[in-house]
């Protein structure tokens, strides 16, 4: 693919699934990594991940993109979607087979429910005739990264994931094949994203290993709460947010960005909030935990 760095190098993304309409947590995505890229005087991508049809929600990508429009947040390039690129999964899977990093595994998740869910070894009862394909995670891989919210962040792969699925047994790609494949096709520098993929990861660290790829830095933004305490989920049907009124949802998102409020507060409409934001952005005051959409810093 032609891609052009921009005049920093940098280059972010914000890679959506169409499961659901956007909610504030995933507005948040939006405009973090936006702002993150701006600051940086880099691009910004959007691509959306349709790769898991049983999830997805008719029109979801459609109006994903339109509410982005709404808030004024603009891809640089045309948008990539992974449906459209089964090739090149194909391609990198069939690399990881030819090496023997990568198997075709017969398990089903009742065969692994036997030894905790984490595959080290086949315990199939049965042959299957269209079996998952797993990357081999080698014993004692601990992956460590520094992530530019979180901090330190370790994860021995082997002990607390184990061989993890490429390709699934009703033939659809994974996503941890599809987003490390494609953030190294699009030249992303910088992941930014929830921090409900922090556990991915490092998991996308040994696959870009086991792929040659370079590793990109990450940021792992606070996660949005519901009420109950758990994070919003668009297949949850989690509140969308309103683009018929995008100054509101941008002024909170900036508050749970740990932002200063004042510097928003006489923006008059999406492109004047979104130059003073840009503007006053300060990213080391995103706050590194997660909590409801009113909780600061
Ligand atoms: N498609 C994922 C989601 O909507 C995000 C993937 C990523 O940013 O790496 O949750």
């Amino acid at each position: 693919m032609t891609t052009s760095p921009g005049p920093s190098g940098y280059r972010g993304r914000f890679a959506p699934s169409p499961t659901g309409d956007l909610h504030f947590g995933s507005l948040l995505a939006a405009f973090g990594s936006w702002l993150l890229a701006r600051r940086a005087g880099g691009r910004w991508l959007v691509r959306v991940e349709d790769l898991d049809p049983p999830r997805e929600v008719e029109g979801a990508a459609r109006r994903q993109l339109d509410a982005l429009h709404a808030f004024g947040l603009e891809p640089d390039e045309e948008i990539v979607w992974q449906s459209r690129r089964p090739t090149l999964y194909e391609a990198a899977l069939q690399r990881l087979l030819d090496e023997g990093r990568a198997f075709h595994c017969h398990c089903s998740r009742t065969d692994l429910a036997t030894v905790s869910g984490i595959h080290r070894r086949c315990v199939a009862r049965h042959t299957r005739p269209d079996p998952a394909v797993r990357l081999r995670v080698e014993d004692g891989s601990v992956v460590a990264f520094d992530d530019a919210i979180r901090g330190h962040v370790e994860q021995d792969v082997s002990r607390e994931v184990g061989d993890f699925v490429l390709r699934r047994a009703d033939g659809f790609w994974a996503y941890q094949l599809a987003v490390v494949v494609d953030d190294a096709d699009q030249d992303i520098t910088d992941v930014v994203r929830g921090a409900d993929l922090l556990d991915s990861t490092p998991r996308q660290i040994l696959l870009q290993r086991a792929l040659g790829l370079p590793t990109p830095r990450y940021a792992h933004l606070p996660l949005v709460l519901g009420p109950d305490g758990r994070k919003l989920s668009k297949s949850d049907a989690a509140q969308p947010v309103d683009p018929a009124d995008p100054l509101t949802t941008l002024r909170a998102a900036w508050l749970r960005l740990g932002q200063a409020p004042q510097a928003l507060a006489e923006a008059r409409d999406v492109p004047d909030l979104l130059a003073r934001a840009t503007t006053a952005f300060d990213s080391s005051r995103i706050p590194p935990r997660d909590g409801a959409p009113h909780e600061m810093s």
